[in-house]
């Protein structure tokens, strides 16, 4: 008998299972720390589904704390738009909420008793001198003149410093390692800061606040996280994780272990750039559909599941790589194809009136709502002597192969007939108003007539009388450079001019007045389309959530 093989783990998930067969753990417990300064993006859902998944998988718990560190860039809009997105990836924190400013007790408490024992010291060089003092990789740093200063004063200062005397970055308490450490996080890092705010949730409370890396390991440990999973970026700031868990009463010893970021071809991730995006106008907000943000894939259309996909396709590693958009595009196809229901919308429509057909005959087929899920049934569309068409799908003058509308040519209008194009109307300007076609009665619901005469060709259209005017919002890739990090000026100098294209007369089949907003549903032949909240009763609005194909790889082959 043949064994199959174990799916491959990624390492992190190796690492687990070995702390847990060891004994070192009985149960995993992660957490997911997001800064409340801006709204999460398709990089957090990576570490969302691995922190989340990972406590899924081993019936351990994951942790949502926002490491609210920073009180001048945090707002309580971005704490609760952070809990919605989480949730609508489908993951649940349950009780398991926490600020990192429900700590700054703790954490103050602690940072007295590095003092007491001589390892931290106020600091009163200004920001550029302590940067200076810190030396370089080939250099090492330069003791400030107030290192050795005696721990009663420290105290003394310290205290100070949190009952307000001092104005911002005037002093700071630094801890006391090694200013000659080969790695710069090592060097006296700075614990506590001055800032005049007033914090979200601690009000003014407070005057000087924890630096994040002193913060952050430290709520781990309050928390008894056993596996704190962060991106690489914090690989070098791991000794100092350390250092505090070693010097400090912590009641757990977490370890930190990281991984390769998302990044995404075609966009921008920093938050600091997704804010000038919103802050410039560039987008219409941070849930504007091109926005890689969560809130904008939602808007947009995209499924949480494939989102879920997608991560599980690119994998948890330590190499550095750039995802192709494509290939969450793929990701979101193949969950809207299962799920999506179809209907029919013509984008650019071109009308047609069937010669043959009675002026006031209005005939009902049936179409299937979703060939993926026979059990759903079938829906009504309505057929009339008027009809639309989208224009491309008819040429006066048509290569060899095309197998649409042309004069003389026959196909089925999906589910209704064959209609054959007799004649074609232009304006004085020569742009085509109408298409005059005659219908096959022999045909009815789109069938094979009794000559056996078949058809090559199938297109979609829509009832004049009964069509729904609607707005439909066509997206593309925000930026036209790969990568727009890396270029040189301003990453805004490659934003794509064509990234949204308005339709604002498209016509739908009625019965999609019935979707409700953020509903995704397959246009036939078109592609997946989801309802915007912009949409009102008397016009509803479409967003292209993403073709049916990749045209942008077929494009770019052509070229
Ligand atoms: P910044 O620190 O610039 O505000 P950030 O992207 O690090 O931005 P955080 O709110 O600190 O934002 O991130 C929360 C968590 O999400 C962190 O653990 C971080 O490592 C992780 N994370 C952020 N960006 C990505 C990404 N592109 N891929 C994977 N994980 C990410
Ligand atoms: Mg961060």
């Amino acid at each position: 008998m043949s064994v199959p093989p174990t799916p491959s783990k990624d390492f992190i998930r190796e690492i687990i299972d070995e702390d847990l067969s060891s004994g070192k753990h009985d149960g995993t417990v992660t957490r997911f720390p997001p800064e409340p300064n801006g709204y999460l993006h398709i990089g957090h859902a990576k570490s969302i589904c691995l922190n989340f998944g990972i406590a899924q998988e081993y019936g351990g718990r994951c942790h949502l704390r926002f490491d609210d560190t920073n009180p001048t860039k945090e707002d309580v809009e971005y704490v609760d738009s952070i809990k919605e997105d989480i949730q609508w990836l489908g993951f649940d924190w349950g009780d398991h909420i926490y600020f990192a400013s429900d700590y700054f007790e703790k954490l103050h408490e602690w940072a007295v008793g590095l003092i007491e024992e001589g390892k931290a010291y106020v600091d009163e060089q200004s920001a550029e001198e302590i940067r200076k003092g810190r030396g370089d990789l080939q250099n090492p740093g330069t003791d400030s003149p107030h290192r050795d200063r005696p721990v009663a004063e420290n105290l003394e200062m310290f205290q100070r410093m949190k009952d307000g005397e001092f104005g911002d970055g005037e002093k700071v308490l630094r801890a006391k390692i090694d200013m000659a450490h080969p790695n710069l996080n090592m060097r006296d890092p700075v614990l506590y800061r001055i800032l005049h705010a007033e914090h979200h949730r601690t009000g003014d409370t407070w005057c000087i606040y924890p630096m994040y890396d002193y913060t952050h390991g430290q709520s781990d440990a309050l928390e008894y996280i056993t596996h704190s999973l962060c991106t690489l970026e914090f690989e070098n700031h791991r000794p100092l994780y350390e250092w505090f868990i070693e010097n400090l009463p912590v009641p757990s010893h977490p370890r930190q272990i990281e991984f390769s970021r998302l990044s995404l071809n075609y966009t921008v991730m920093s938050k600091r750039k997704l804010l000038q995006l919103v802050e410039d106008s560039h987008v219409s907000g941070w849930d504007d559909p091109r926005m890689p943000t969560i809130s904008g894939i939602r808007r947009r259309g995209y499924p949480a599941e494939a989102i879920r996909d997608f991560c599980k396709t690119i994998g948890i590693t330590k190499f550095k790589s750039t995802n192709d958009i494509s290939l969450l595009e793929s990701s979101v196809r193949d969950v809207l194809n299962r799920g999506a229901n179809r209907y029919m919308a013509v984008l650019d429509p071109i009308k047609v009136v069937v010669t043959n057909y009675p002026e006031d005959q209005v005939e009902e087929f049936d179409a299937m709502i979703n060939p993926e899920k026979p059990d759903l049934g079938m829906r009504k569309v309505s057929f009339s002597r008027e009809l639309f068409i989208e224009r491309n799908d008819f040429l006066e003058d048509p290569p060899k192969k095309f197998f649409r509308l042309a004069p003389g040519a026959e196909v089925r209008f999906r589910c209704a007939y064959f209609l054959r194009c007799d004649d074609v109307i232009k304006d004085e300007e020569g742009k085509i108003t109408e298409l005059r076609c005659t219908y096959d009665p022999e045909t009815r619901g789109g069938e094979n007539p009794p000559d056996g005469r078949k058809v090559k060709g199938t297109i979609h259209w829509v009832s004049a009388k009964h069509a729904l005017d609607a707005e439909v919002r066509l997206y593309d890739r925000l930026f036209t450079h790969e990568s727009p990090d890396n270029v040189e000026g301003s990453f805004l100098d490659h934003l794509n001019p064509d990234s949204l294209e308005v339709i604002s007369h498209a016509k739908l089949e009625p019965n999609l007045a019935a979707v409700p907003v953020g509903k995704t549903v397959q246009f036939e032949r078109l592609g997946y389309f989801c309802v915007d909240l912009d949409s009102s009763e008397e016009k509803p609005v479409f967003n292209r959530t993403v073709a049916l194909r990749d045209s942008w790889a077929n494009a770019q082959n052509k070229s």
